[in-house]
């Protein structure tokens, strides 16, 4: 049985821990790893290793850390498809997915190889008599992410490219459900030129969470997970002094204005609520057509492209939607279907019985519908993260927008319709971080910043991007004058231009 290592100062070893996890592949139910959960010492050892690199790394030439960030890329490029089944079989998500997913965390370490750029301050002079000013943005020291199992290579790459690139030091936290995909990429990074100690992996569950929370060498910490603990991460970590960035999870709606292509916003709804089997914080899980008659047009499209979605392990290449990512969570996504049942919506497509023949141990399920969901309802509140997909209906376009502005999450939306007036005053008045106009998963590009608002997001900052270099440096601002320039005697009236 394959031990998964952990990654301490330029070397992968093997915890001393007797705690452990067990990893499975989705596909097949098969237990194919055991994952200690890292000890204190070891977490200790982690940041002593990240503290001691600190020094040099930080003081390296930005331009010399993009070099290796370069590398890191180019091999990146090379093992992409192997990082794609690591991926896919402790994920479960289909291969083109998993593809998909290292294309937008590889789009982030060619961000990264960049950073020198916005690294630069600013410079003003004679700012006073002989005084000039300048300001640049410096790394924060030891920094530290706890990344969600869903996205297990590209999410660790919304954090450490850019925290590195910035001169910082890096712990990861990786998920413990599928923690290989982070381990490849860190020997492509170790291979391309990384010194030792620069980026480590510690694998755990709460108590190392707990122990990185709590060390006073950790400066920063980055957080993406579900909001329950993306809040207990905010709150503990900051009150320890810690600068915390914080996100969770999501009820992502759509709305399907009368005047939109039917076609184009079921297919949107297809990809965007049952890829990687609905579990994407960015997946649409609520769609709200905007009367009756739009809503029946829409369920009209909606129910045969989910009775047909091909549902498969990542080996087969035609499947769709792969399994969900342990038996745990595939139970209580039927649990939150047998709910919805008992709370009275209306269940189209029933995805519950669905069996794949010679995968009985995999943990699938099929593509659900429900119309008639109320607001009041546990399948439309909570986040149930599978495929399942909930039809609210809305009178108007208002009632559509409140309904969105009611729900505690506010992470992504989308509006398909052809009405140029609507989509400007959707993008405009709309509280959510993440907006999309006929686009159903506006997940940022590399060189924007992503970032939910309300219960999505806990902290001041979005990640990666612009916003995940502010994050990862602080500012320093000097001012300077030389002795030619200095009057002789103190002066005690507070520095002006008067
Ligand atoms: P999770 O919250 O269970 O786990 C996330 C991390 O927190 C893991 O590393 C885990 O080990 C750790 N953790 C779990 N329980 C903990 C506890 N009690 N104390 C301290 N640490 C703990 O999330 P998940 O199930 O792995 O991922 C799915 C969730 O992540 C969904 O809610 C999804 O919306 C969210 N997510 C959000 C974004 C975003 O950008 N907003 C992106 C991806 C996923």
């Amino acid at each position: 049985m394959l031990t998964i290592e952990n990654a301490i100062a330029g070397k992968r070893v093997l915890s001393t821990s007797s705690r452990k996890s067990q990893v499975f592949n989705p596909a097949t139910g098969e237990h194919i790893a055991d994952l200690p959960l890292s000890t204190n010492d070891e977490i200790n050892a982690a940041v002593a290793s990240a503290k001691s690199a600190f020094p040099a790394w930080s003081n390296t030439p930005p331009m010399k850390r993009a070099r290796v960030m370069f590398k890191f890329k180019e091999l990146l490029d090379k093992h992409a498809a192997d990082l794609a089944r690591q991926i896919s079989r402790e994920h479960g998500k289909v291969h083109d997915d998993a593809m998909g997913e290292v294309a937008r965390g590889i789009d982030c370490v060619d961000f990264a190889c960049g950073i020198p750029q916005l690294l630069k301050g600013e410079f003003s002079r004679n700012v006073g008599p002989s005084i000039d000013s300048y300001s640049d943005r410096q790394a924060l020291g030891v920094v530290a992410g706890i990344t969600p199992f869903n996205f297990p290579a590209m999410v660790p790459m919304w954090m450490y490219p850019a925290a590195i690139a910035c001169g910082n030091t890096f712990i990861l936290k990786p998920s413990e459900r599928d923690p290989s995909a982070p381990m490849l990429a860190w020997d492509l990074f170790m291979e391309a030129g990384l010194p030792e100690g620069v980026f480590n992996i510690i694998h755990g569950d709460k108590e190392a969470v707990d122990a990185i929370l709590d060390h006073p060498d950790i400066k920063a910490v980055s957080f993406v997970g579900s909001t329950p603990i993306a809040e207990y991460v905010y709150r503990r970590g900051t009150h320890a002094g810690k600068r915390v960035q914080a996100l969770g999870g999501a009820k992502n709606h759509m709305i399907i204005m009368p005047d939109a292509d039917m076609n184009q916003a079921a297919d949107a709804l297809m990809g965007a609520g049952y890829g990687s089997a609905g579990e994407r914080c960015m997946a649409i899980s609520v769609a709200v057509p905007v009367g009756d008659k739009t809503a029946d047009a829409l369920i009209a499209k909606l129910k045969p492209r989910i009775e047909s979605l091909k549902i498969g392990p990542a080996t087969d290449k035609d499947a769709e939607m792969g399994p969900v990512v342990t038996k745990m969570h595939r139970d209580k996504i039927l649990g939150y279907i047998d709910k919805g049942v008992e709370e009275g919506a209306e269940l189209v497509v029933d995805g519950r019985g669905f069996k794949l023949q010679g995968y009985e141990g995999g943990y699938y399920i099929g593509g659900t519908l429900f119309d008639h969901v109320k607001p009041n309802m546990s399948i439309y509140r909570d986040e149930i993260f599978g495929p399942v997909l909930s039809v609210v209906r809305a009178q108007n376009y208002q009632e559509a927008v409140d309904l969105i502005h009611g729900h505690e999450y506010a992470n992504g939306t989308a509006i398909f319709t052809r009405d140029g007036d609507a989509a400007r005053e959707f993008a405009d008045k709309i509280e959510v971080g993440m907006v999309g106009i006929n686009v159903p998963i506006p997940v940022p590009v590399a060189y924007h910043s992503f970032g939910g608002w309300k219960r999505s997001l806990f902290g001041d900052h979005s990640i990666y991007g612009p916003e995940g270099v502010h994050f990862y440096t602080r500012l320093k601002t000097v001012t300077t004058r030389w002795p030619a320039g200095i009057k002789s005697g103190a002066e005690f009236t507070f520095p002006s231009m008067k």
